[in-house]
């Protein structure tokens, strides 16, 4: 059995985390969506807003679960018998940390393979930071986000 997760900030969810989601579901067994829990990164969304974002946008994908973890992944899918680590790859700029992390990941545990998911092109440039970048001047984010956290986001950033 094929287990995989994908982790990440979500902070918030885009169409291009789920568009990784999407086709990564389609060709593993079990998809994990973890949000990094880490009291030192600063976050616009809470744990607990994240993980509800993420609840909603993947509702229809049978084989996906969403959970999070604080520490280091490797504990966690050594916990959990995950097979497969999934990176999204935008840019080459994407790719010297993930290349870094990747190897990493290989020592601490060489029987997990991370899988690299080159981005659709459609979302090469989109980001949570630019999400939220937009949002925060009230532009338009209707195209970059799934429709259903459209609502949660804007009013997050009315409230702001
Ligand atoms: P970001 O703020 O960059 O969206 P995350 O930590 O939430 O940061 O990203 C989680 C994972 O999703 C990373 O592997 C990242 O490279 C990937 N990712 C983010 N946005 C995209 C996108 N538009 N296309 C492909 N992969 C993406």
């Amino acid at each position: 059995m094929e287990k995989a997760i994908y982790p990440g900030s979500f902070d918030p969810i885009t169409k291009g985390h789920l568009d990784i989601i999407s086709r990564t579901s389609a060709i593993v067994d079990h998809l994990i969506v973890a949000v990094l829990k880490n009291p030192r990164k600063q976050t616009v969304f809470t744990i607990e807003e994240r993980l509800e974002m993420l609840r909603r946008s993947t509702a229809r994908y049978p084989n996906v679960e969403i959970d999070f973890f604080s520490g280091l992944l490797i504990d966690y899918v050594k916990k959990n018998n995950i097979n497969i680590i999934i990176k999204g790859l935008r840019a080459i700029s994407d790719f010297e940390f993930e290349f870094q992390m990747a190897l990493v990941n290989r020592k601490l545990n060489p029987a997990v393979e991370t899988l690299f998911m080159v981005t659709n092109s459609k979302y090469s440039y989109l980001s949570s930071s630019i999400v939220k970048e937009i949002a925060s001047f009230g532009g338009e984010i209707k195209d970059l986000v799934p429709p259903e956290v459209y609502d949660l986001i804007i009013q997050k950033f009315r409230c702001a």
